[in-house]
């Protein structure tokens, strides 16, 4: 089973949490930006008027020119007629005669847009008055001269030719500091506090049929009869003394009424004739029925031209008469643009600027400077596209200067401070990590790392690369020192993936496995752990279990493991998975093994058990055999032969306790290595011969022969002596005992390449196979009716094989029920053991 390692998740950090975490300092600096933004649009809207201006002049020509209303009819004094009349100024007849002409065909309004200020010929100046006042719907043009010191004087008509018109009006027509004619100046005054309106306004006044006072100031406009034309409210006032004393001075305001261009000049030309037509009658009188007839100069050589806002660079400039067509225009269709009050630019501004911010903090995430600039490019044509609908929709005059002021006033700004707070945020994380760091640190902490505090500014790069330099530092020499802990750690430590991949083995885990450590990473853990349990034939299904039941079940795995056959160490292995957080129930990122040595612990507690078992099962049937006996005594007088019997028993009984003590003593002594050995060059045959010697009449008292086998020439052997008598006497006594009355033991030995063997053969009862493995373990005694009686102890075998070991040989036993057993004492030759 394939183990798939999770997908490990870093643990992010919100995006939000930039904001959130700052969020105090982060609202200060992006009110701190409105109001900039803000005041800075204010500033730019009070001192560079112009661009405003500039501004309505592009929102005009984006709307483009409309049509001229029908009503509207200009007789132009053009290149035609002054080809045809010669040049300019011509007789006055002439113009009688053209003003003859219109008053025939029965005009709204007549506008003569031409100043008659001095007398020429006496005839001439009478017959224009005459045809003026025959019309009786002339409005007569005066001009506002300002000389020096702001003394203003009015160039009036001829008093004749005033008096015949309908009314007189003032033609000036005043022009922005960049030359562009976009207002209406409705009234002005001479310094002697003589007003006159403006010829567009008297034309309407006369055209409505109106009485001159039917024109008059009402606070926010100026009323034509039922006509109004809004002026803003704080325009500047004409304060003129009339010069009485006493008398209070007069004031007038200088109302003004912004111009709507229908188009650039000539866009009147469809409603354009030429006086010369009109007075060689080539025009008809249906031309001029019931309509406004503005009568002007247009030819370009006459001067008396200004800059409409449709005018581009090389745009022709439009004419006197058709600024006042456009004027009247205006009025007629009651073209007026609302006005927004500083108020409202700065309110505007103000939310730009915060739209502008808040778009530049809130887009965050992937290809963020995208998405900033995106917004901010966004927010400005829709601010553009909004100004466009409230002027050409709504006839509102945006603030559209201060907005885009704002906007670019809050655009690098709102950058700038996204830029200081992901600045500040690396300075949290900073210092979190600083913090961490000295929490984690096994040293004194040095002050090399300054943990940042709050501050309204943010630390400068420089000052980062340092802290990070000394952080890395810091963690670089964490990680050396965890890592040469780990490496130190007495026990096995192993560490892997979820995969099973081990990533990291110390030095002890290593000699453990049996392998280098560099081989054991990258191998699979569980397949190490189950080849030093089990060699390569392994259980598959232990390798598939262990991981399955750790990373998914989340057991911690506990067990003992046995390494090694010949001198077998005992370890604890335990398992666990590493988990992504402190609970221990994340995700799975792998698992530490650790494998501790308990071999020591083994043989104590095998002890211990020995200890248990010699006293209370060995021992029990002794002591219970000599309690009953000399109870009996005790109670009763058994007779001397019963009492001598007893004795014999209780006496029989205490010596096998005595040698079983013994035995038992001896062989932990010999286990636990506190024997001291007494090693040295025996003679193989002597040693052996004194031993049987010994034994021969034990033999004998069961019948049994004991038949010596020497190869000779057995080479010498170093050994204890005492302990090999011990183990031989153990063996033949054994095979004595165990053998039918009358039977043969054969010892036998003889020399090997390296080693030499002591062979113990008998005709016995033999050994039934499946206890074979366990007759030398300490205590055990084969279950059998033919030795029933015979005594014993069960530590003979553990103490001969203690003994072999000892001398760094073995013992083996080959047996078949019925026919007997063979010993084998097999010691190794030319070599010190231990
Ligand atoms: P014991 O004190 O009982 O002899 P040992 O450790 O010497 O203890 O032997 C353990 C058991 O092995 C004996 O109880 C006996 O049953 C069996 N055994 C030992 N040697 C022989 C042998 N030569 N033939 C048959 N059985 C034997």
């Amino acid at each position: 089973m394939i183990f798939r390692s999770p997908y490990v998740k870093t643990p992010r950090i919100p995006e939000m949490r930039l904001l959130i975490g700052n969020s105090f300092r982060t609202i200060i600096w992006a009110i701190a930006i409105i109001v900039i933004s803000t005041l800075a649009a204010i500033v730019v809207m009070w001192r560079a008027p112009a661009l405003k201006l500039a501004a309505r002049d592009a929102l005009v020509r984006t709307r483009g020119a409309s049509s001229p209303p029908d009503e509207v009819v200009i007789v132009a004094i053009d290149e035609a007629s002054l080809k045809r009349f010669g040049r300019f100024p011509w007789p006055r007849s002439l113009m009688a005669q053209a003003l003859n002409k219109l008053s025939d065909a029965r005009p709204k309004v007549i506008a003569l847009n031409v100043l008659y200020t001095d007398p020429t010929n006496e005839a001439d100046d009478a017959a224009l008055a005459e045809a003026i006042k025959r019309a009786g719907n002339v409005v007569v043009a005066a001009q506002l001269d300002k000389a020096q010191q702001g003394d203003a004087r009015w160039t009036r008509p001829l008093p004749a030719i005033e008096n015949a018109a309908a009314a007189t009006g003032h033609g000036n027509v005043p022009t922005d500091s960049d030359g562009v004619a976009r207002f209406l100046t409705l009234r002005k005054t001479d310094n002697e506090a003589n007003p006159l309106w403006a010829i567009a306004v008297e034309v309407i006044r006369v055209g409505d049929g109106l009485r001159p006072d039917d024109a008059r100031d009402v606070p926010d406009a100026v009323m034509i009869g039922s006509r109004a034309i809004p002026v803003e409210a704080e325009a500047e006032t004409d304060a003129i003394s009339t010069g009485d004393a006493g008398s209070s001075p007069q004031t007038y305001r200088a109302s003004q009424m912004a111009i709507d261009y229908i188009g650039p000049a000539g866009s009147f030309a469809d409603r354009t004739t030429s006086i010369a037509d009109l007075i060689d009658g080539r025009a008809g009188p249906e031309k001029f029925n019931g309509k406004y007839v503005l009568i002007g100069l247009t030819a370009a050589a006459m001067g008396d031209r200004v800059v409409s806002p449709f005018a581009g660079r090389n745009d022709e400039l439009t004419p006197g008469v058709e600024v006042l067509a456009n004027a009247i225009t205006t009025i007629l269709r009651s073209s007026f643009y609302g006005e927004t009050s500083d108020w409202v630019s700065a309110l505007w501004a103000a939310i730009i600027a915060a739209v502008a911010v808040g778009a530049v903090i809130l887009a965050q995430g992937k290809r963020e400077s995208i998405k900033q600039i995106a917004a901010l490019l966004g927010i400005a044509a829709l601010t553009l596209g909004f100004s466009y609908l409230a002027f050409a929709r709504w006839k509102v005059e945006p603030p559209l200067v201060s907005a885009l002021v704002s906007l670019v006033f809050a655009a690098p700004l709102s950058l700038l401070l996204r830029s200081l707070m992901v600045s500040a945020s690396l300075d949290e994380r900073i210092a979190e990590m600083t913090r961490e760091s000295a929490r984690l640190s096994p040293f004194a902490i040095d002050n090399k790392v300054v943990a940042a505090k709050r501050a309204w500014w943010p630390r400068g790069a420089s000052r980062k690369a340092r802290a990070l330099g000394a952080l890395q530092e810091r963690l670089l020499a964490r990680t050396q020192f965890v890592d040469r802990a780990l490496q130190s750690v007495e026990d096995g430590l192993l560490i892997a993936d979820a995969a099973g991949r081990i990533a990291f083995a110390n030095p002890r885990a290593a000699s453990i496995l049996g392998l280098g450590q560099r081989s054991l990473l990258g191998s699979n853990l569980f397949d190490r752990l189950s080849e030093i349990e089990y060699g390569a034939d392994s259980p598959a299904a232990d390798r598939a279990g262990a991981p399955l039941r750790l990373l998914h079940d989340r057991v911690t795995i506990e067990r003992e493991i046995v390494v090694g056959t010949a001198e077998p160490r005992y370890y604890t292995l335990r398992m666990a998975a590493v988990s992504d957080d402190s609970g221990g129930l994340g995700v799975p990122l792998g698992v530490v093994a650790i494998l501790s040595d308990v071999t020591k612990q083994r043989e104590l507690q095998r002890m211990q058990n020995d200890v248990m078992r010699l006293v209370t099962h060995e021992m029990k049937t002794p002591l219970t055999a000599i309690k009953g006996m000399s109870e009996v005594m005790m109670k009763f007088d058994p007779g001397a032969q019963k009492r001598r019997e007893m004795n014999a028993a209780i006496n029989e009984a205490t010596e096998r306790m005595t040698r079983m003590i013994d035995d038992y003593l001896d062989l932990t002594r010999l286990e636990s290595g506190a024997r001291e050995s007494r090693m040295a060059w025996r003679k193989v045959e002597s040693l052996i011969e004194q031993n049987l010697l010994l034994l021969d009449p034990v033999a004998a008292r069961r019948g049994v022969t004991l038949t010596r086998k020497f190869a000779p020439d057995l080479p010498p052997i170093f050994a204890d002596a005492d302990l090999l008598t011990r183990a031989l006497t153990n063996l033949v006594a054994n095979a004595i005992k165990y053998s039918p009355v009358d039977t043969e033991v054969v010892i036998s030995a003889w020399a090997g390449e390296d080693n030499l063997f002591i062979v113990v053969a008998d005709h016995g009862y033999g050994i039934p196979p499946e206890h074979l493995a366990s007759i030398f373990e300490k205590f055990f005694r084969v279950p059998r009716v033919e030795d029933a009686e015979t005594p014993g102890t069960g530590l003979g075998l553990a103490l001969v094989r203690e003994i072999a070991e000892l001398h760094g040989g073995r013992v083996t036993v080959d047996s078949e029920v019925g026919a007997g057993s063979i010993f084998t004492l097999r010691l190794p030759l030319n070599r010190k053991p231990i």
